[in-house]
């Protein structure tokens, strides 16, 4: 039984309205009006699996952001090829953009040897409101060349891996629960996407539907907590991993930042 997590920074960005992603430098504060977003796809050994979860904007970046992101795996000695799988909390391109990349026109898959696990009726409602041609390309290609595993189908696909439609931020957002031993964790996508969020009530404007996010953030933290996991906060810069290590009426949890990379 082992787990081992790695977050796999990306860089630090300043994101308003218009969605596009701006590189800030180190203590760099956001455009006025917008908001300091860190990506940090993880990556994780669990046992006889190696799994990545969310994979930053790759293609859909100025200029590409899927080399960076496989050479923070080869940091760790692994190659594309050595994924075994991806999930996608939900299908956003800053958490699935770079399930494949564009080379030469062309897309390629970016873990082809992986399964992809999405949530299937989230595909098939942003397949519908498309518009924009290069998102519609990139979505037929996976459905057509990709190993999709919707998690309708089957929530628990292996042992230690299961996963939960929570919905708030986008309809069929996840919650992501990996299990090895006696150890854990919880990703759940941008319903928990940065350390702050832990100890705050707040309705978000960026949700689907901000009040289910409050509400299952509230449950999952709960659980986590009594659980004793190891929680993955996707856009923090600073400590994406971390857990909770004790509750106070007045002041919310106690958080234990847990080393970037955590070997359990
Ligand atoms: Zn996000």
């Amino acid at each position: 039984m082992s787990l081992k997590i790695f977050a796999l920074n990306l860089g630090v960005y300043s994101v308003g309205k218009d969605q596009d992603f701006k590189p800030l430098g180190p203590g760099d504060k956001p455009l006025k009006g917008e908001v300091k977003l860190a990506l940090n796809p993880f990556l994780i050994e669990q046992n006889n699996r190696l799994i990545v979860i969310d994979t930053g904007l790759g293609s859909f970046y100025r200029d590409d952001m899927t080399p960076d992101l496989l050479a923070k795996i080869a940091a760790h000695g692994y190659s594309e090829r050595d994924i075994t799988d991806v999930v996608c909390s939900h299908l956003h391109l800053d958490h699935a953009g770079a399930l494949a990349h564009q080379e030469n026109d062309y897309w390629e898959l970016t873990f082809p040897d992986a399964v992809i696990h999405m949530s299937g009726r989230e595909l098939a409602k942003v397949k519908k409101a498309q518009h924009d041609h290069q998102i519609e390309d990139y979505l037929s290609f996976l459905d057509a060349r990709g190993t999709l595993h919707f998690i309708e189908d089957n929530p628990e696909p292996f042992e230690g891996l299961r996963f939960e439609i929570i919905g708030g931020h986008t309809e069929f957002s996840l919650a992501i629960f990996g299990r090895s031993g006696g150890a854990g964790y919880l990703m759940a996508g941008d319903v928990l996407g940065v350390r702050a969020h832990v100890n705050r009530k707040f309705a978000a404007k960026y949700d689907f539907d901000p009040g289910k996010s409050q509400e299952m953030r509230e449950h999952l933290l709960k659980q986590a907590y009594r659980n004793d996991v190891y929680i993955l906060s996707y856009h923090d810069d600073g400590s994406p991993v971390y857990r909770l290590t004790g509750w106070d009426e007045k002041k919310g949890y106690t958080i234990e930042t847990a080393e970037h990379d955590v070997a359990i």
